[in-house]
This record gives C-alpha cells, structure tokens and sequence, in this order.
C-alpha cells in the first residue's frame, strides 16, 4: 500500500492575524485618547488657574496704585502747605512741621528738610540746629533749579547718609518773587510705609509688589510680607513691558526676575499722575503648586490605568491568536484524518495498514521521527518497524510493558501526555533508557465508553526540537480516536464473524461454517491427491439423558463431549456439531484406518469419562462412522457413506466405530 499523502507541515501560516492586532490598536487608540483628554484637561485648568492667578494680581496693582497715589496726593498738598509756610513766616514753620509730622503715621514720614537757593540744608525737622551742609548734588536739587516748572519730584531712592536706610524723596521747588527758584522743600519718605499695604495681602510664595518709576529704577520692593531692601534702587531690564512708552498703562507678562530670578506672573499699572509703575507679582511655580500636585496624580492614576489596558489588550490579543493557531492546527489535523480516512477506505483497510499510516502522519504533522501504536487484542499487529513497535499477546486489562515509563503515564491518564526531558519525575528513567533516547513524548491512552482500546505515542529524539502545544494535544487527542475506533471496527468484525462459525453451545464450528469450508478440502484433496477422511460422531441414547437428568444436564454432557473431543484433535482437523447431539470431523491428509484410531481414541475417552453436572454424574458413549474420500466423491456421497457405517454401528449395539471402506479412495 503506497499511497502518497499530501500531509501539510507543521506550524500553518494560514491564520488570521488582524484581529490580535486590531485589539492592540484599539487598545493604543484607548490609551491615546486616555491621555489626550487628560492632557485637554490638564490644559483647561491650567489656564484657568493662569487666568485667575493674572486678575488677582491685576485687581491687587489697582488697589496698591490707588494707595501710592492717595500717598502721594497727600504729601503733596503738605508740600504745598509747608512751602508755602516757609515763604510766608519762617518762624511759624517748626510748628507747622510738627502739627503735619502728628498728623502723619511714623513709619511714613522720616524728614522734613529744606535745601536753600545755593544747594546747603537750611532747615531738617531731625535736627533744627544741623550744620549747612551742601546738598546741591543731591537729584532733586538739580532738577528743581534747572526746571522752572512748578512740579512734584519723586527721587530715586537715597541712602541716609547717617541712618544708612533708604528713603524717597519727595520734593517741590521753592518759588519766591514770582518764579524765582528759592530752594527745594524736601519730604523723604519710608519706603517700608508702602511695603506695608503688601501685609494685608495674600500673593502666595515669592508674590511681590513694587513701585518702579519709569526711569526704571525701583523705589520700592515688598516680597514676603516684607520691604526687600536690597532692590531698592536696581534698574528693571529695559524690555518689560512697562518700560516701553507705546505700552499700554496695563498688562500682565510673564518673566524672570534679575532681582531674585524667580519666574513670576507680574500685573503692572502705570499711575496717571506720577512717572511710576505699581508690580504686583505672583511665582509662577507658586501659582501652579496646587494645580502641578493635582495633574501629577492624575497623571499617575492614567498611567497605572494605561498599564492595565495595555495589559489587557496584549492578553486579549495573545489569547485570540493562540486561538487562531489552535483552530488552523486543528483544520490541518482534520485533513489529516480525512486524509487517513481515504486511505483507509482505498487500502482495504487492513488494522495494520492504517496503523502504520496513522503513524507516518502523525510523525509528518508533529514533526517527529518516531511513532508507535498498540491495539489491546489476544494477537498482536503488526506495523512497519520504523514507526512502530510491537505489542505481542496483550489481553484486554493487560498493562502494557512498552516503553514502561511512559506508558504508566498514559494509562493512568485518559487524556494526552506530554513529557519532556529533564522534566523531573521523568528524567532518570529517560536517560536510562536505551531504546528511546527521547527529549520529549506526546502520546495517549485510546479509551471508548471506559474500554481501554490501546496507545498511541511519538517521540522526538532531536534535544529540544519540539515543543508540543495544546494544538499538537488535540491532534493527537483526535489521532488516538481515530485509531481507537479502527480497533473497535476491527474487534467488532472479528466478533460477529466468530459468531457465525462457531456453536454457541459446544464451542465446536457451526454446520455452516463446516460445510463450506468441507467443499475447499474436498476440492483440495481432488487436486493434490491427497487423503481426506470424515468422521460421523452420535452420542448413544442420549434422549434418555435429557429424559434421566433434564436438558440441562444434556446440554453439559454435549458440552463435556465437545471439550474431550475437541482436546483430541489435531489444529488441522475441523471439528463441527452438524445438529443435536450428532457431530462431524474432517481430518486432511488423512487416510480411513488413521481416522479409525482417532475414532476410537474418542469413542474410549468418553465411554471412560463420567461427566458431572448439577443433576448428577452422567456416564455416556459414542458411535462413529468413518469414510474416506473417494475418486470423484463429493461431500454428500462420503458423507452418506460416514453415515452408514455410524448406522451400522448403532445398529450392531452403540459404543462402536465402524468404518465404510473402499478399495478407491484417494491419496494412498
Ligand atoms: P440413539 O442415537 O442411540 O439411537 O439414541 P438417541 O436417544 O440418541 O436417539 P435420537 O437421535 O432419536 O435422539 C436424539 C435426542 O437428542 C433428541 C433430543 O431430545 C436430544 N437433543 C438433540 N439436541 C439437543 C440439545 O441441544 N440439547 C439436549 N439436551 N438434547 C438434545
Ligand atoms: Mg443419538
Ligand atoms: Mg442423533
């Protein structure tokens, strides 16, 4: 039988593989939109914090601008009430001085002073009798002297020269006949009054306030809740907003401060009467701590949840692919039975034909080198060598001695095994093992309805050339009940025909069986001129035994009879039980005075056997008649002539062979 298989190979291309990577895009699609509303959000709100951190300080610098120029505003009209003091009665002007330095907080006014036409100090609130110092260095002095206008002046900020503490000047020229430049009356201010307003209010860490004046330089600096000194008098860098003339009198820019370098949000206002700028400003990082804290857990909890779909999705798709794989080995595997099928139908289905071709498959689809298959029977089959080996006069219930390590494995589990080297429990007997020098085993039991039918196993002697998976399990699953039921066919086969040939009583062949093959001896005989007897067996007054002891007791004696008889023959002789209690046997190469012997061997046997049954011992005889075929007999002719002779026996007191004889018998 050499049909050619077309057996596909192993690991099937064939598989769809867009659905394993469409759930990996869907999932990717998840976590980007995850993110993106998460980023879309985080944006909203920071801009919403950005928003709200800018009218904050914006409604801060309308607040402080409306309290420097409330300031301002209220030195100048003492300005002009002391000047004018001055220029009316100079002995009334100590006293006006002290009546506006009571009206007046402490921590605001720090001098009143008066610098006379030439630049000396002519009067100082600190100290009435102060020498005439030259003070016509100072700023205001020269501005004042060199600009007829009537004006207030407001200094850059100026270092006592005794306190060593800043302070702003405000200043008015002293304008005696008419507009004639008198002298410079001057009012110095504590920069930490204006600072002070910054106590009431909340800017957050490193919010500040300032009064810039548009020359740039800083008049006054509040961070903390506290005057920042150490800026008085610095220059803002020329590209803030505010320093440029075509701004606009309100903003809000973002920058890093030279002072301390700290970013911060800055709300400005230019004041409308005087050439300053009020800051309020706000840290940056300051503003956005809260709204930073937030994103970063929310950003932790959409990364943790990223990870968890992304895991999801990649087992998602690793199970539906597994799947894929596992359904195209299984379309392959089905081939392969249909396969088998074929070629079990074309051969003729000889058992061990379709063992074998069961085998080269499955080493073909599996990948393996070797197979090998048992079928539980009283024989064995055989199957080609090198796939298989063979198991000999194995019985139902018998467990199978090949090879033993595996097979304890396979019959203790009614499902495939796979074992591989080096696998603990397994590794010693694998690597003792002679014959199979195997990495690894897949095999199984073959079970139907709890009937242990056989195994069906494979190995590969390549170190770590395969991996069994649950795809190569159920083709092997599959394989096992293919083979499973060719056995169960086989045995059902065997079954009905022993059925049909055999008595059921006796155990002997059944008339039918015997008279068909008699025609295939005589016809043997005839041509090879061999001899043939036939021997014609009645049991002697055996109506009286069912008579004496009941139909059960015959039934036993008939079957005592058959066993003794059929003990006494050869493997050759058919023995057969033509009806009731009369039997035949047909003995090739055999001549009529051989026959006689048997015949008579018989006939003593049981004439000398007692036969117990339930019923009682029964003792029984027998008669025989004999012939031997004759030229140009046939079955009916020498069976007639037997029968005669056992007449003649009967007739001449039971118990007795007779024999027909004849002078033209064949094969002499
Ligand atoms: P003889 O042959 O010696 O002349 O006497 P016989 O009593 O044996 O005579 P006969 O052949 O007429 O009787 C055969 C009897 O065998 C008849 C029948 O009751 C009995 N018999 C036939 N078949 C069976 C059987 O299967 N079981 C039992 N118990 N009895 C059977
Ligand atoms: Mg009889
Ligand atoms: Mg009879």
């Amino acid at each position: 039988m050499d049909v050619q298989m077309s057996v596909q190979s192993r690991s099937p291309q064939s598989h769809r593989k867009s659905d394993p990577l469409a759930i990996l895009a869907l999932t990717g699609i998840l976590i980007v939109a995850l993110w993106s509303a998460l980023l879309f959000e985080q944006r909203r709100n920071y801009e919403d914090v950005s928003r709200h951190a800018w009218s904050d300080a914006a409604g801060v610098a309308r607040t402080f601008e409306e309290h420097v120029a409330r300031t301002f505003n209220n030195i100048d009209a003492v300005l002009l009430v002391l000047r004018q003091a001055w220029v009316d009665d100079r002995s009334k002007f100590e006293t006006k001085v002290r009546i506006m330095q009571a009206a007046y907080d402490d921590s605001l006014l720090v001098q009143i002073a008066v610098i006379d036409a030439n630049g000396k100090l002519a009067y100082s609130n600190l100290d009435p009798n102060a020498a005439p110092v030259n003070l016509s260095d100072r700023e205001h002095f020269r501005v004042h002297r060199d600009r007829s206008a009537d004006e207030l002046y407001i200094s850059k900020p100026v270092k006592g020269r005794v306190s060593g503490r800043y302070s702003i000047q405000l200043t008015r020229p002293i304008l005696t006949h008419g507009d004639h430049f008198g002298g410079v009356l001057v009012i110095s201010l504590n920069p930490s009054y204006f600072s002070g307003f910054f106590g009431s209010l909340d800017l957050g860490d490193g919010g500040s306030i300032a009064l810039i004046g548009l020359d740039g330089i800083v008049r006054v600096r509040g961070i903390d809740l506290k005057l920042d000194e150490s800026a008085i008098g610095k220059v803002v860098p020329s590209d803030r907003p505010f320093m440029n003339a075509d701004a606009a009198d309100v903003g809000n820019f973002q920058a890093v401060s030279v002072i301390d370098g700290v970013k911060r949000r800055i709300s400005y206002r230019q004041m409308n009467e005087y050439p300053m700028v009020v800051a309020v400003t706000k840290a940056t990082e300051a503003v956005f701590a809260e709204h930073e804290r937030l994103w970063l857990h929310y950003k932790w909890g959409a990364a943790v949840v990223s990870v968890l779909l992304f895991a999801a999705g990649a087992w998602l798709a690793r199970a539906v692919r597994l799947q894929y794989l596992l359904k195209a080995h299984l379309l392959v595997a089905n081939d392969s039975l249909r396969t088998l099928n074929t070629i079990a139908i074309q051969a003729g289905a000889e058992l061990g034909d379709k063992f074998y071709k069961a085998l080269e498959l499955g080493c073909k689809h599996l990948g393996v080198e070797m197979g090998v298959v048992g079928a539980l029977y009283d024989n064995a089959y055989v199957v080609d060598k090198c796939y298989s080996t063979v198991f000999t006069d194995l019985k139902e219930g018998d467990e199978l001695e090949l090879p033993a390590h595996h097979s304890r494995d396979m019959f203790n589990s009614h499902d495939v095994v796979i074992i591989r080297r080096g696998s603990q429990s397994h590794s010693a007997s694998l690597l003792s093992n002679e014959v199979f020098e195997h990495e690894c085993f897949i095999g199984t039991s073959i079970w139907i309805d709890d009937t242990l039918y056989g195994a069906l196993g494979f190995y590969s002697t390549k170190p770590y050339a395969q991996e069994f998976d649950d795809s190569d399990r159920e083709f092997v699953r599959m394989l096992g009940r293919w083979v499973g039921s060719s056995i169960a066919e086989d045995r059902a086969v065997k079954k009905l025909t022993a059925l049909a040939t055999t008595d059921s009583l006796t155990g002997a062949r059944s008339r039918g069986y015997f008279t068909a093959a008699v025609d295939d001896e005589i016809n043997r005989a005839h041509r090879y001129r061999r001899p043939l007897a036939l021997i014609l067996v009645d049991l002697d007054l055996f109506k009286r035994v069912n008579d004496s002891y009941g139909h059960h007791a015959g039934d036993e004696t008939l079957k005592r009879i058959a066993e003794i008889v059929q003990g006494l023959l050869r493997t050759t002789d058919l023995f057969a039980r033509l009806g009731g209690e009369e039997f035949a046997i047909l003995m090739p190469e055999t001549q009529e005075h051989e026959a006689a012997i048997v015949a008579e061997r018989l006939r003593s046997c049981v004439s000398n056997t007692k036969i117990e049954t339930l019923s009682g011992d029964v003792r029984i005889t027998i008669s025989a008649g004999i012939a031997q075929l004759k030229t140009g007999e046939d079955f009916k002719t020498i069976y007639n002539r037997a029968d005669s002779a056992l007449y003649k026996a009967k007739s001449l007191g039971r118990n007795r062979v007779e024999s027909a004889g004849s002078s033209t018998v064949i094969g002499v």
